[in-house]
């Protein structure tokens, strides 16, 4: 919950540039993360979800200024 917090509190085209900035290793490239969660990380947040274009598990961190 506190993580999802974190996570809306951020400007829209901020989040939106991390949605679509996520590596996946299955594309070896960097994709756009979908039906993801967030959850609390020892830096911060991270959004855990799956790669757009094949489906793998990707993660991304989101560190804590
Ligand atoms: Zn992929």
């Amino acid at each position: 919950m506190e993580a999802n917090k974190k996570w809306l509190s951020m400007p829209k085209d901020v989040r939106n540039g991390l949605l679509g900035n996520v590596w996946c290793g299955n594309c070896s490239d960097v994709t756009t993360i979908t039906a993801f969660i967030v959850e609390e990380h020892n830096f911060g947040i991270v959004l855990k979800g799956k790669c757009k274009n094949c489906g793998n598990n990707v993660a991304r961190v989101i560190e804590e200024e």
